[in-house]
């Protein structure tokens, strides 16, 4: 008999939701980690709890009402003097939130009677592993499982040109732990993470750059909200350059000198630190694949099936190290269905159904096709946009920028997509996602009574705009 009936690698949110399920099913599972935080003490949560998703939202917090009370107080008569920042304060705000998020974890493992298991696994067999412990370098034990599940996640992509230091060139991990506020920030690359932390930043005082080696500002998003978005982050003051490609990165005893090209020739800018947000590549080099015979693709991903079946039987991965969008819920969501898989139950992942959320301030939230990606697939649609500076309570709120975009089909009027740039837009997609996964319509949202007022009378608004109807605009 083998030692568990499931053992899972990684404890993010894809290896730890996965286990839990698993007990809840009745299997004697395990879940090995070899995450160690800031204190050298084993934690669970992954990258997501530790250094991504939860502290990164803490900092946004703090930063938005360092920024609000300096800029936005002032048009709700408030007056505010000698305001000023404890970063000091801010971290351990962060680190504390992260703490109990980590702690609440292993507190569910133990009400689930999941075994954490702190080391660093490996693959033996499709049945066998080999965990060294993480505290005792070379202590080694071996455990088979029926099942195996692969969560080991990501990491940052290190560029050739510009190496992390983990001083003043940096991955994301470090720039969510600087002690004190860079002058000027230089970020490389546009995407989620950059804008996030570059917000940041730029919001506690640092000077920021940031520079992308694409044209287009935001290529997986909607045209209409990225460019919204742009002129937004833009007039906040975040300098974002378009179509920079790194050319050369110096470090001297002042700072760090960059050299970027772009349609005007090559430029040199002086920063304080670099955050490299360049991309994440799936932590799978040191599972032993090769030695099992597990396929891995060129760049690193375990390949799965749609039901996340790897090659070898008995063994699944989930969450970032594998296809499909790098997100938390992403992962969670592949981590229950592998686990009711498992019993016996069928169920599936639609990634068409996935929201994405980036926390700039407004947001940017979607889900569903865009409407590039309709006019390229030549589908007909019709778009229903309604903005916020329409919408009773954003106007109240003093946030009043942006717009949703509802897509439905011309024919079937199904919900296609929405796209929201605007406040709390993380939490109005899900009304969205749900509209979607129950194949709503555009008539079905625009017939729905929604409170007022409340941001999302947009969305409402928005699908009754689809059918050229809207009342407010
Ligand atoms: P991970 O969370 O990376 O966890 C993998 C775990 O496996 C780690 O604990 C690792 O130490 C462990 N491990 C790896 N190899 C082994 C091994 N061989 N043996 C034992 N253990 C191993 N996503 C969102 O959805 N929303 C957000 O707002 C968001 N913000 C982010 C902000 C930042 C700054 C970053 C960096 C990421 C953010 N993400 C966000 C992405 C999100 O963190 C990831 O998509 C998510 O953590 C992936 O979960 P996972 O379980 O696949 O892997």
């Amino acid at each position: 008999m083998a030692d568990y009936d499931v053992i899972v690698i990684g404890a993010g949110p894809g290896g730890y939701v996965a286990a839990i399920r698993c007990a809840q099913l009745g299997f004697k599972t395990a879940c090995v980690d070899n995450w160690v935080n800031e204190k050298g003490q084993a934690a669970l949560g992954g990258t997501c709890l530790n250094v991504g998703c939860i502290p990164s939202k803490a900092l946004l917090d703090s930063s938005h009402h360092y920024h609000a009370l300096q800029h936005e107080f002032k048009h709700h008569g408030i007056s505010v003097k000698g305001c000023s920042i404890d970063l000091a304060k801010m971290m351990e705000r962060k680190n504390q939130i992260v703490a109990s998020l980590t702690g609440g974890v292993s507190m569910l493992f133990a009400k689930n009677k999941v075994t954490w298991i702190q080391g660093h696994a490996k693959l033996l067999s499709n049945s066998l592993i080999e965990v060294e412990d993480l505290h005792k370098s070379g202590d080694k034990q071996q455990l088979s499982s029926d099942h195996i599940i692969i969560a080991t996640g990501s990491k940052p992509i290190n560029l050739k040109l510009a190496p992390f230091d983990g001083e003043r060139i940096v991955d994301s991990t470090a720039a969510l732990s600087f002690n004190e506020v860079p002058k000027r920030l230089g970020v490389i690359g546009a995407g989620v993470i950059s804008l996030e932390l570059g917000s940041v930043w730029h919001r506690l005082g640092a000077k920021t750059v940031i520079l992308n080696r694409g044209e287009k500002f935001l290529k997986s998003v909607d045209g209409q909200i990225a460019q919204a978005a742009l002129k937004e982050l833009q007039t906040q003051g975040l300098d974002i350059r378009l179509g920079a490609k790194l050319k050369g990165v110096k470090k001297h005893a002042d700072g760090i000198s960059l050299v970027y090209e772009d349609g005007k020739g090559e430029t040199s800018l002086e920063v304080d630190k670099l955050l490299v947000a360049a991309g994440r590549k799936p932590n799978t080099d040191k599972l032993n694949a090769d030695a099992v015979g597990l396929h891995i693709n060129q760049r690193g991903f375990i390949e799965v099936d749609p039901q996340c079946r790897t090659n070898l039987q008995g063994v699944y991965a989930i969450g970032d190290c594998v296809r499909g969008p790098m997100l938390a819920h992403k992962a969670s969501d592949e981590g229950i269905a592998v686990a009711e898989r498992i019993a016996g139950e069928s169920t599936e992942i639609d990634f068409t159904k996935v929201p994405w959320v980036i926390y700039t301030w407004p947001e940017i939230a979607w889900v569903g096709r865009t409407t590039e990606q309709l006019k390229d697939r030549d589908i007909k649609f019709n778009s229903g946009v309604f903005p916020f500076l329409a919408n009773g309570r954003s106007l109240a709120m003093g946030s009043n920028k942006g717009m949703v975009k509802v897509l439905s089909d011309a024919e079937t009027d199904h919900i296609l997509g929405v796209h929201i740039f605007g406040p709390n837009a993380s939490e109005l997609i899900a009304e969205a996602v749900v509209a979607m996964e129950f194949s709503a319509s555009a008539e079905d949202l625009a017939r729905t009574i929604h409170a007022h007022p409340t941001l999302s009378e947009t969305l409402h608004e928005a699908a009754m705009a689809a059918e050229g109807r809207a009342i407010h605009i």
